[in-house]
């Protein structure tokens, strides 16, 4: 068994549950990437975690017991997560959503959002794919869950095949229920796994504020927001996206849903180029871009792009009217985001008022003791 010992002194940050060791912090490490043992700088018994033989990030966090993690350990943390869902999520309405969350889920690196009954697993990083026994994985969720297929998807980055367990996959475009709503996603194709399970509290809080609204989803993917917007009364919803692919989806889903195309409409193009150029305004206007920012090196030129962006943005909103705003870079944290809205608001020479602030929905857990995880911000303001 690898034994790794820390040169710093983390123990404290270990215990209250950081669930991550960078390279730095440690004394010499080598060996494949394996199951480990953590010792504290004394030499002491800390943790067990596993080994990333690559990445800086060293080492994720399994357990802080000392009995080591067996099979019945890995079986019983996926239990949780499934329960835990079971527990919030009404499955008469809702059929899909993010079953494990690694870290938020004590499952360090490993991703699985379940659409109906296809799962779609994801790693983060070559050391989390290296580690996990996916055929162990896929049994389990095959014989536990209402799960037919097990399909791993690798990350656009990632030079790797998709495999399939269990039933075939009948078709990559599947129709799943959200809240009652009706979306096709793509999951071989779509971003991610196909869906952004993150925003599903979020969706039901614009549907509570669309009535007789006009409503521009900006950076729209599949339409989500402006499905919602449609279902809670919205005049007209406009989804912009680059996605061709998405915005289809977006209508499809939509015809799905309502029967008809009216009140819907979609524009594929660069969203920066949407808000220099429109002349129109809108009742609400929802910015949700991509992460800008990977890492903190790139913070600051992310910081302006955000600023530009929602400046901009915050032009388009009729008077008195709503905005929206959203980041999924784990980069900037909430006190960084509200200074970006600050900043915005001012070059555009409006102010308002903050009515919410949310993040991820429960089904993206985040370890309490690792702000770097709790990486979706959420912020609605009305225009004074
Ligand atoms: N709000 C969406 C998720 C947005 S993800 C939801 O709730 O499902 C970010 C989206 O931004 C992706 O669909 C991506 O295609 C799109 N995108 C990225 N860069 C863009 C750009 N410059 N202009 C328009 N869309 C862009």
């Amino acid at each position: 068994m690898l034994k790794l010992r820390l040169k710093r002194d983390l123990r404290k940050n270990v215990l209250r549950g950081h669930p991550w060791i960078y390279r730095e912090a440690l004394e010499k490490a080598k060996g494949n990437t394996q199951m480990c043992e953590l010792l504290d700088k004394k030499g002491q018994f800390l943790a067990w975690g596993f080994y990333d033989a690559k990445s800086p990030l060293a080492v994720r966090i399994l357990s802080t017991k000392k009995k080591p993690p067996n099979k019945h350990f890995f079986e019983t943390r996926m239990r949780q997560a499934f329960s835990l869902r079971r527990a919030f999520i009404n499955a008469d309405d809702t059929n899909s959503y993010r079953l494990f969350n690694g870290e938020g889920d004590r499952l360090p690196g490993l991703v699985c959002d379940l659409y109906d009954r296809v799962a779609v697993l994801q790693f983060d990083g070559e050391g989390s794919f290296e580690f996990w026994d996916q055929d162990f994985i896929a049994e389990w969720l095959i014989e536990n869950t209402d799960v037919d297929t097990v399909y791993f998807k690798p990350r656009r980055s990632e030079d790797k095949k998709p495999r399939t367990w269990g039933k075939e996959l009948e078709s990559e475009k599947l129709l799943i229920k959200e809240n009652g709503h009706s979306f096709f996603v793509n999951i071989v194709d779509g971003q991610k796994t196909g869906f952004f399970f993150d925003q599903r509290e979020n969706r039901k809080y614009i549907q509570s504020l669309s009535r007789n609204k006009t409503v521009l989803n900006l950076f729209s993917y599949t339409g989500g927001f402006s499905l919602y917007a449609g279902a809670g009364g919205a005049k007209e919803t406009l989804s912009v996206d680059l996605a061709k692919e998405a915005l289809e989806l977006a209508n499809e889903s939509w015809l799905e849903t309502f029967g008809d195309s009216k009140g819907h409409s979609s524009k594929a193009c660069d969203v920066f180029d949407f808000v220099r150029e429109t002349t129109e305004s809108w009742d609400i206007v929802i910015v949700d871009p991509p992460s800008m920012t990977h890492s903190e090196k790139n913070k600051k030129s992310a910081v302006k792009s955000y600023v530009d962006l929602f400046a901009k943005a915050s032009q388009l909103v009729s008077p008195q009217g709503q905005l929206v705003f959203s980041s999924c870079s784990s980069h900037i944290s909430f006190n960084d985001f509200l200074e970006i809205i600050s900043e915005a608001l001012s070059q555009a020479r409006l102010t308002g008022r903050i009515l919410r602030v949310s993040g991820q929905g429960p089904d993206h857990p985040f370890p309490h003791f690792c702000d770097e995880l709790r990486y979706l911000k959420f912020v609605h303001l009305c225009l004074d």
